[in-house]
């Protein structure tokens, strides 16, 4: 490791002990950023990076609820405002058992800059809490998204701080959680964005990250004269973004073979197509069943326990959640002719899987740039929000689709390196110049 990122890290590891996700998460911001900054001391001098690594503002509260049998359950709420350099806070909240301060952290870091690169002025953070809302009622899905909102509407609002879902939040809790703001202040605004359509949610808005995602894919397989026409996908995870990565990898004339979620992975060598797509939608949003029962209802192969990557594939979409893809898992991917990775999730593929891809020259699309559309069309909810109106599914698309292209051109003007791209580089030092300009022109703040 070079020398001055090891000193920065060991000061980020000394003052934050113990968050090793968010430790993880700067350290591959700060190598990439790290040579630019020694090029252009005005950085250093205004000390950004040592700034932007100091969240600006943390919250965490309890949540206390009751449970359908009429016992108190307690869970632990939190807000991570990052930077608003560029515009309001901006960021999912995400439930799920294992939610700690450093996973919101390392998510509200990534959000930073990934919100810089969509072009929109949105600053970053993220949130969320312990809850599991696997095996509740709808009742007490409401019971502690009401409890949830009860605290945090203290501290957001349509200029200050806007949430969206990730892990465990879609279209269901945020409508329990806007109906609750819009309760205790009285006031109906954009606080919230992935509403549902007849209350002020995007066209678009549900399909954005795995849309953005497979866009994001499609302008890395241009630049090998490519297409998705005939090429065999893995994706893993069976939620929001992989579902929708599912359907646009379809339409443009590709195979997805597999889907997971934290139980195992299923092998449909015949491939997802539009109707199957439809049956895994009601099995996960519906039903909230597991991926297991596609398996037993299309008989094809289920592994228990086990991630997507050991199948061959010329494109992989790792769409669950955090470090996913060990080392192996990516030697293993190269070794079967994958030519391509654009993550769907954040940060699922350890420091190490990436080195692997980098060093074997493949596509490889870090989570901040090729999962960025998810938060870009909030953006666009926002504005819609703003302006008391509505754009049309096809005004949506092609923001969206033109939001992703512009996102891969930055990526490429800081990122070229000869006829390689690297993807982490550029989009690393895209997304830190537009938020480290903004915060010295705004002075010491
Ligand atoms: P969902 O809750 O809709 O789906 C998550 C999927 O990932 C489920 O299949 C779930 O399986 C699986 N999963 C979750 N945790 C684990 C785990 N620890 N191990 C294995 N599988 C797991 O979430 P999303 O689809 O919204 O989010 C997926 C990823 O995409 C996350 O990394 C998120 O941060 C990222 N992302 C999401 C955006 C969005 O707009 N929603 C925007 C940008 C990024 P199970 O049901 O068994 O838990």
């Amino acid at each position: 490791m070079d020398k001055s990122v090891e000193e920065f890290m060991t000061k980020v590891k000394d003052k934050n002990p113990g968050e090793k996700e968010f430790h993880q998460a700067v350290q591959e911001v700060v190598e990439s950023i790290m040579p630019y900054i020694q090029k252009n001391p005005k950085y250093k001098k205004a000390k950004i990076l040592e700034r932007m690594v100091e969240p600006e503002r943390v919250i965490i509260f309890r949540v206390p609820w009751l449970d359908d049998k009429g016992e108190i359950q307690i869970n632990r709420g939190y807000r991570i405002q990052m930077n608003s350099a560029i515009g309001p806070y901006k960021g999912g909240l995400r439930f799920h058992p294992s939610v700690t301060l450093s996973i919101l952290k390392f998510l509200a870091f990534e959000q930073v800059f990934k919100n810089s690169l969509t072009t929109l002025p949105m600053g970053g953070g993220k949130g969320g809490s312990d809850f599991d809302p696997k095996g509740k009622t709808d009742n007490e899905v409401m019971k502690f998204c009401q409890s949830f909102m009860t605290e945090l509407q203290r501290y957001i609002g349509s200029d200050t701080d806007v949430p969206a879902g990730d892990i465990g939040v879609g279209g269901r809790e945020i409508g329990f959680m806007f109906g609750q703001y819009r309760k205790i202040r009285n006031e109906f605004t954009g606080v919230l964005t992935g509403k549902g359509l007849n209350w002020g949610g995007s066209l678009i808005r549900p399909e954005a990250t795995g849309y953005g995602a497979t866009y994001f894919a499609q302008e890395m397989l241009k630049t090998k004269g490519e297409s998705f026409k005939g090429k065999t996908c893995v994706v893993s995870g069976s939620g929001n973004v992989a579902q929708y990565i599912v359907e646009k990898i379809h339409q443009l004339g590709g195979k997805v073979v597999t889907l997971s979620d934290s139980s195992g992975s299923i092998y449909d060598p015949s491939g997802i197509d539009e109707k199957k797509l439809t049956y895994v939608m009601e099995l996960k949003n519906v039903q909230r069943g597991r991926i297991k029962e596609y398996a037993e209802k299309y008989k094809c192969e289920y592994v228990s326990g086990k991630t997507p990557w050991h199948f061959k594939c010329d494109c992989a979409f790792p769409s669950a959640t955090q470090n996913e893809i060990s080392k192996e898992d990516a030697q293993t991917l190269v070794d079967n002719g994958c030519i391509l990775v654009a993550e769907g999730a954040n940060m699922p593929t350890t420091p190490e899987g990436v080195e692997v891809f980098i060093e074997n020259k493949i596509l490889y699309g870090p989570g901040k740039a090729a999962n960025a559309g998810g938060v870009a069309t909030s953006g666009l909810e926002m504005s819609q929000n703003s302006m008391r109106m509505s754009w049309s599914r096809e005004e949506v698309d092609k923001k969206l689709q033109w939001i992703m292209s512009q996102i891969h051109n930055s990526c490429v003007k800081y990122g070229k390196d000869g006829d390689f791209v690297n993807y982490v580089k550029g989009a690393n030092i895209a997304g830190f110049v537009k938020v480290a300009d903004a915060m010295i022109d705004q002075g010491l703040i």
